[in-house]
């Protein structure tokens, strides 16, 4: 396998910079500061990986719901512990994230999916496809509600062709299926020698089951909410643990959001749009009052509603603030916490 992937990665190497040529010359001022940008963050995550002692999380996307061509990748996470690295949900962009960590594609270990909305986990199969094809372990194991055993059969075997034509070409072993275990219930999930992960339900209509995930490493301990309305179980599931990764929804922000989508067409009743954020949702204040509660060192804002660069960390950092006392971090895209 070894002496195979590296004659595999010199082909690669020339195949990328075949394709990169083109791409680079037909990008214009605005298209290459932003990848400029982008380099920087990821530059800045990778030097931060390199000298962590011990369990990170990467912020790999921080925008909710599944908007494409934004500043802010839909939601995706990976916590590096021990050299493994175990990723949370799979929005678009998730594997190029996962790359511009610099973590390699064979420390991935498990993935690991909230609910089944298209934001967390559309890139869940080719996230497969292409740490397979760097160099990911066909151990890797999967979890999330169900149908997550079908969904992983029937996509694997929807490129079965193209994993194949792969396989022979480079002479490795055929993705062929992993294992995936599927979650309906609160309690504990999965456990190895780096981390015990455990899983509560939240309130995500009609989203049945939505999971928030709570993963006690050995050094750190670091609670997800998932999306969800505002709900005691998320302080009760995060007491105590050193960073709470909570989603947070901007009303004020939404609102003019909304009306102006609305406006250009977008075909939905703002009053029905809005009420299906409320019960599915929660306001940024209340994830103050919840982290409180839980008493949590670190609050990471992430899943930011609506997904938008206009709105000031302040005037996320001030609503959180009314009722949270510890450290509060406004999430960005290869934020490393
Ligand atoms: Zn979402
Ligand atoms: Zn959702």
């Amino acid at each position: 396998m070894t002496g195979t992937s590296s004659t595999f990665c010199v082909s690669r190497r020339r195949l990328l910079a075949g394709l990169a040529a083109p791409a680079l010359t037909a990008a214009a001022g605005p298209i290459a500061a932003q990848t400029a940008a982008t380099k920087t963050a990821a530059q800045e995550a990778q030097a931060a990986l390199k000298d962590a002692t011990g369990t990170k999380l990467v912020l790999l996307g921080t925008g909710a719901g599944p908007g494409p061509g934004r500043t802010r990748q839909m939601t995706s996470h990976v916590m590096l512990s021990n050299g493994a690295a175990y990723v949370l949900d799979c929005g678009l962009g998730v594997t190029d994230q996962f790359a511009r960590t610099g973590i390699p594609f064979s420390a991935l270990r498990s993935i690991f999916i909230t609910h089944h909305h298209p934001d967390h986990n559309i890139e869940y199969g080719p996230l497969l496809v292409i740490g397979w094809v760097f160099g990911m372990s066909l151990a890797v194991r999967a979890f999330g509600p169900p149908p997550l055993k079908q969904m992983t059969e029937d996509f694997l075997r929807a490129y079965k062709t193209t994993i194949g034509f792969w396989a022979e070409d480079f002479k490795m072993n055929p993705l062929g299926m992993i294992d995936a275990t599927e979650v309906s219930g609160a309690g504990p999930v999965t456990q190895d020698e780096n981390v015990k992960v455990s899983a509560i339900i939240v309130e995500h209509p009609p989203v049945k089951p939505a999971l928030g995930c709570r993963f006690d490493f050995r050094d750190r301990s670091i609670a997800f909410s998932g999306d969800t309305a505002p709900l005691e179980a998320v302080a009760k599931m995060a007491a105590g643990a050193d960073v709470l990764v909570h989603e947070a929804m901007y009303i004020p922000a939404l609102e003019t959001y909304m009306r102006g989508e609305i406006a250009k067409g977008r075909p939905v009743k703002f009053e029905d749009y809005m009420a299906h954020m409320k019960a599915d949702h929660t306001p940024v204040e209340d994830v103050g009052r919840i982290a409180q509660e839980a008493g949590v060192k670190t609050l990471v804002l992430s899943h930011l509603l609506p997904a938008i660069g206009s709105i000031r960390d302040d005037t996320w950092r001030a609503a959180v603030a009314k009722h949270f006392k510890g450290e509060i971090i406004v999430g960005k895209d290869l934020m490393v916490v």
